[in-house]
């Protein structure tokens, strides 16, 4: 009789522990997936990428009806709000993915544990009322939302919401008030925005987007301004009162100073995710969390407890679900023996706002503080013809190499595709390419990408269309 039930027990079916899981099973690995969840598929696709780009699709079209930027084209609509219709299609994409999940598990006879897990010891997890023994386990808990001390959220209620509150708002609050200018605030502060309500970001920083490039997060405050959001930069939000369908915000300059009150129909607290790992009896098997309450682990994701794994959010990195999905691919290469390689310094990021916001590797400072001199160019999409062509006057793209070896530290592009041409610039520098590698690569035309080919050019004084 073998001596566990299972080779690997995954715990959590975000992107990193049902990619995990999938791929152990297409290894020849016995797996069970361990899922508290009514669907399988994590934050991700039940409440975090995949509803807010709905979310995110929907109001862009009713934004570009709105604004006039379809009748610039000779396109004259006057739109019409169905929300019940735009929630509809948001919850029927993530039916559609949750179940394919699912589909998924079944076609690779993962075995579904459904319920929370709780650890007994290293290779003993409960879960729910059963008890499942593995030799590996691989902990993929994943994130929840930093609550803000003094600002309750009560999603039902939907005056002071999180990011699962915001995505299901019954109606268009008139005022919102998105406290943080991260990633969430201004994703789906961009979807309020776009269908009427008049929004307000506090950010406690003296700028939005912290980890972006300098010169794009300036760009990005911009562009959103011109849409209408108004920002207060280094202001922190200190206490929240509701009466009725109201709140009331205290905001307070971030350094010290006069305090302020400011009213909203809707508050969006999205100031960060913090890891998953309470609950989970971690004490059991000795495991401590770091300060940030994050498990520490090795590049084979091995945690200091023999025979525990663990990926995703609830380890050390950027909180995104393609860096989970990676690390799900490589822990389950490295339980059957293989080499599981996943390159954190290659790891894309995206703003799916309007125009989208992408990066890929070092800022411009950050490759300055690793001791890089740096060659730097630049390229407005506004001399983009494609870009131009389709009325996107805004954004530019940024290259930043390496001054004595021309090899490629980061890119960082505003551009209404930039996720899609981010893609180009991580694999250029996962070959280790050069400014110059790009710039020597044939782009079609008319595409955005050439933005990318001639900030290239720019790298060494020779764009083309500046
Ligand atoms: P999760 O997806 O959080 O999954 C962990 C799962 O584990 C959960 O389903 C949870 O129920 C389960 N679980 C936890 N503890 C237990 C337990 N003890 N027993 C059983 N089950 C348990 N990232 C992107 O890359 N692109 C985006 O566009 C994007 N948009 C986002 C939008 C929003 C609004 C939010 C909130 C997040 C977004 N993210 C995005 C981040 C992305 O969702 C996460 O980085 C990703 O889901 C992390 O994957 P994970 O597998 O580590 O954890
Ligand atoms: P974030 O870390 O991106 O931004 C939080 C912001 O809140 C920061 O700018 C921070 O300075 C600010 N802040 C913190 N405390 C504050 C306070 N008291 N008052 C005012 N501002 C305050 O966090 P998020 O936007 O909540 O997103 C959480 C995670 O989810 C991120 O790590 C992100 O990677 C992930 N996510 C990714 C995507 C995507 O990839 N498109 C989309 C949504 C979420």
């Amino acid at each position: 009789m073998a001596e566990y039930d299972y080779d690997v027990l995954i715990i959590g079916a975000g992107p990193g522990g049902y990619v995990a899981a999938i791929r152990a099973a297409q290894l020849g690995l016995k797996v069970a997936c361990a899922e508290s969840r009514e669907t399988l598929g994590g934050t991700c696709l039940n409440v975090g990428c995949i509803p807010s780009k709905a979310m995110l699709h929907a109001s862009e079209y009713f934004d570009a009806a709105a604004n006039g930027s379809m009748a610039k084209m000779g396109v004259e609509v006057t739109p019409k709000l169905n929300l019940g219709a735009m929630h509809g299609q948001r919850l029927d994409a993530v039916k559609q993915l949750t179940g394919g999940i699912e589909f998924l598990f079944k076609k690779n006879k993962v075995d579904w544990k459904k319920g929370h897990a709780t650890f007994v010891d290293a290779h003993t997890v409960k879960v729910g009322e059963e008890t499942v023994t593995a030799k590996d386990v691989v902990i993929a808990t994943g994130s929840s939302v930093t609550p803000l001390p003094g600002v309750e959220v009560d999603n039902a209620k939907g005056v002071v919401v999180d990011s699962t509150g915001a995505l299901e708002l019954a109606a268009v609050p008139k005022t919102m008030v998105v406290i943080g200018g991260g990633v969430i605030g201004l994703e789906l502060g961009s979807v309020w925005r776009r269908l009427g309500a008049e929004v307000t970001c506090v950010e406690f920083l003296d700028q939005i987007l912290p980890g972006m490039d300098e010169d794009i997060r300036k760009e990005a405050n911009r562009v959103f301004k011109k849409q209408g959001i108004k920002f207060k930069l280094g202001t922190k939000v200190t206490g929240c009162t509701v009466k009725g369908k109201k709140a009331t915000l205290t905001l307070e300059p971030a350094k010290g100073g006069e305090t302020e009150t400011l009213e909203a129909d809707c508050v969006l607290v999205s100031i960060g995710r913090r890891p998953n790992t309470d609950g989970l009896g971690l004490d059991a098997i000795g495991l401590e969390t770091n300060q940030r309450g994050q498990i520490e682990v090795d590049h084979e994701f091995r945690t200091k407890v023999d025979g525990v794994r663990a990926i995703g959010d609830c380890i050390p990195g950027p909180m995104l679900a393609h860096k989970a999905e990676d690390e799900g691919i490589a822990v389950a290469e490295w339980i059957a023996g293989q080499v599981g390689i996943v390159n954190h310094d290659v790891i894309p990021s995206v703003v799916y706002t309007w125009p989208e916001i992408a990066g890929v590797g070092m800022t411009e400072a950050a490759a300055k503080e690793a001791g890089h001199e740096v060659k730097v160019g630049k390229f407005p999409m506004l001399a983009n013809s494609r870009a131009k062509t389709n009325h996107e006057p805004d954004g530019s793209v940024k290259i930043i190499a390496d001054a004595e070896t021309d090899r490629v530290l980061g890119v960082w592009c505003i551009a209404s595709v930039a996720g899609t041409m981010i893609a180009e610039a991580a694999l250029a520098m996962e070959f280790g390419a050069t400014s110059e590698d790009i710039a020597y690569t044939c782009h079609a035309h008319p595409t955005h990408s050439e933005a990318i080919k001639e900030a290239a050019m720019a790298v060494r004084g020779k764009a083309i269309h500046t």
